[in-house]
């Protein structure tokens, strides 16, 4: 660009004449003042850098004048001043200069400004081509013979000021003070632009920058990072999530939503890989969704985490995400971990069940070797209660049998953690009749409950269901044991069985501690248990209420639990009357579910 506008000035038409300083008539003169302002507006429209509009002002006013130097103010902060000078200029001189440019600065009502501030905001800007070289023997001067200031508008905001200097005395015509004005707002535009383009391209280089660094972070970051556009098709992904898609082998057509892939694709977990994106593209930020990528007969199958959130672009007015950002995380290692964890306690709960029921058994035996012996005891002494070691033998003896029952309810509740974690909970289907089921289980809970009064409430004498009977009197067995449990107090314990169209609902309101609403979602968690005060008092691993989750989701009911205001609580169980079907399908062929 620098040698365009070079280029043109060199070819130039002759330079501008002054109307008065020819004697042709007017008409003339102002057609050759025309083109001459065609021809400057020109190289200063040509001009890209503030340097290309210094070469295009130089030339022009030389064309009107022989000068010493050309000053450029602009205003801004920080203030700059370009010094132009058209050849070599003595030091005293240039000083002169800057005194005489703040002096008028200030007249023209700039911010106040120092010539030591304006000598330190000078620059240089010397165009070797244009400089006019001294003629022999001439003397450069230390004293400025004459001036002109003019500010520098652009649509009446001043922008600047441009000073013109030479050491002679006279040089800057009145005559040419309109024309030299039109320059200057030429050049005012033209620097205005050059400015305005200036920070829009650093503005431009620091977003270029930012995103680099952006890209720069997601390329290197561990989890993998997808993205979608609108439709939810995947747009880019981040080297991380390549990776982990090569591993669960999948390839992206890209611009296909990933919905309409799914529905082609013998890839089995891609349509919840939609799923997650589809409910993320309708508004929602889906949290820690695993999804289970791996071959189902690898023994810790690779399994992916997956978090989802709807991307909306700048404007207020959109209502619809642009698409979703999706960040995807190797879980593999740690589901290791858990299943050898799972194992290893599943396998000495295994190993546990040997020696304590021996325990149990022979336990058993000799409370009931004890018994005899008190029996006769007693009928020797007829009747009469006597201390003996007998009966202290069977007090120690039935501790030992309740710590044996309570040690096997553990083992049995981490034997049932492990399979419930890996889905491997196994139920035997039957039909039975739930109310005597219940009536069962609150006759014998309430045999060693003698503080607690255990009713059983129902309208229907008889209700047949088709479940696994063993596993339903675990769950209604567990929340009546937690009922008693967390009861310290005593007090009623009510079970109610309602019947429904196509399902029973049992409720179990207890009058103990209660539950605070903020654990009611945690409450089914494993080893969840509430770390109050008084809870600490009550033996317990936090296992039953999820074991019993599991049951019952996998019979099609829900449980959950209700806050009694201050007065206990109140845990509800749904049962379907028959399993859904897909559980009808998996229980048949073993043979144990009479339908
Ligand atoms: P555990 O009783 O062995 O700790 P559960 O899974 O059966 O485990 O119960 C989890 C937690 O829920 C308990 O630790 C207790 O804090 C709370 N909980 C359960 N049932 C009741 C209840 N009826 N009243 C008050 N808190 C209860």
């Amino acid at each position: 660009m620098e040698s365009s506008v070079q280029s043109d000035l060199q070819a130039a038409d002759t330079p501008y004449r002054s109307p008065n300083m020819q004697s042709a008539d007017r008409l003339s003169a102002l057609k050759q003042e025309m083109e001459y302002l065609n021809r400057i507006g020109k190289q200063f429209v040509a001009a890209f850098d503030r340097f290309q509009v210094h070469r295009a002002l130089l030339a022009a006013l030389q064309d009107l004048y022989s000068f010493s130097a050309c000053c450029i103010l602009l205003t801004g902060d920080p203030i700059d001043l370009f010094i132009i000078p058209c050849y070599p200029l003595n030091g005293s001189f240039l000083e002169a200069m800057i005194q005489r440019i703040a002096s008028a600065a200030n007249a023209l009502n700039f911010p106040a400004i120092t010539p030591e501030q304006l000598a330190r905001s000078a620059y240089f800007d010397a165009p070797d081509e244009l400089a006019q070289r001294r003629k022999q023997g001439e003397i450069s001067s230390t004293t400025i013979g004459s001036g002109l200031n003019i500010p520098l508008t652009v649509e009446n905001r001043i922008i600047g000021m441009l000073s013109l200097f030479d050491e002679k005395p006279g040089t800057f015509d009145a005559d040419l003070l309109q024309l030299t004005t039109m320059i200057a707002d030429y050049a005012a535009v033209a620097l205005d632009n050059v400015r305005l383009r200036e920070r829009e391209n650093a503005l431009w280089r620091e977003a270029e920058l930012e995103r680099m660094r952006l890209e720069l972070i997601i390329g290197s970051m561990a989890e993998g990072l997808l993205i979608t556009d609108a439709k939810g098709a995947i747009t880019s992904l981040n080297t991380s999530a390549e990776q982990l898609l090569a591993q669960a082998q999948t390839e992206f057509t890209p611009g296909v939503p990933l919905r309409q892939l799914a529905e082609t694709s013998s890839v089995p977990w891609l349509p919840r890989l939609a799923d997650i994106i589809h409910q993320a593209l309708s508004g929602h930020t889906v949290k820690n969704q695993e999804l289970v990528a791996g071959q189902e007969d690898d023994r810790v199958p690779l399994t992916l985490n997956i978090s989802a959130a709807p991307l909306h672009d700048a404007s207020e007015f959109a209502t619809r995400p642009v698409g979703v950002v999706a960040v995807v995380n190797d879980v593999t290692s740690s589901k290791q971990v858990e299943k050898l964890k799972d194992d290893f306690v599943s396998v000495v709960s295994h190993e546990l069940r040997t020696p304590l029921t021996a325990i149990k058994g022979y336990t058993q035996h000799l409370v009931r070797r004890v018994e005899r012996r008190l029996r006769k005891l007693r009928s020797s002494t007829e009747g009469a209660v006597i201390d003996s070691p007998e009966s202290q033998d069977l007090r120690s003896l039935s501790i030992i049998q309740s710590q044996t029952e309570h040690l096997e309810r553990l083992v049995n509740d981490l034997l049932d953690l492990s399979q419930v974690q890996w889905g491997q909970i196994h139920l035997h289907y039957e039909t039975f009749d739930l109310p005597a089921v219940l009536g069962e289980l609150v006759r014998s809970v309430q045999a060693s409950a003698e503080q607690h009064s255990l009713i059983l409430e129902t309208t229907d004498r008889e209700a047949s269901v088709v479940a696994d009977r063993a596993r339903i009197e675990q769950v209604i067995g567990n929340i009546l044991d937690n009922a008693v449990k967390y009861s310290p107090h005593g007090g009623q314990v009510i079970v109610r069985l309602y019947k429904q169209p196509s399902q029973y609902h049992i409720s179990i309101k207890d009058q103990g501690i209660g539950v605070n609403p903020e654990h009611f979602e945690h409450i089914f968690e494993r080893f969840y248990r509430i770390h109050n005060t008084s809870s600490q008092h009550y033996a317990g691993i936090g296992l039953g209420l999820y074991v019993a989750k599991a049951i019952i989701d996998r019979h099609g009911g829900q449980i959950w639990l209700e806050n009694n205001q201050g007065t206990g609580s109140t845990f509800h169980v749904t049962l379907p009357m028959v399993p859904p079907s897909d559980e009808q399908s998996e229980a048949a062929p073993t043979g144990n579910t009479t339908l």
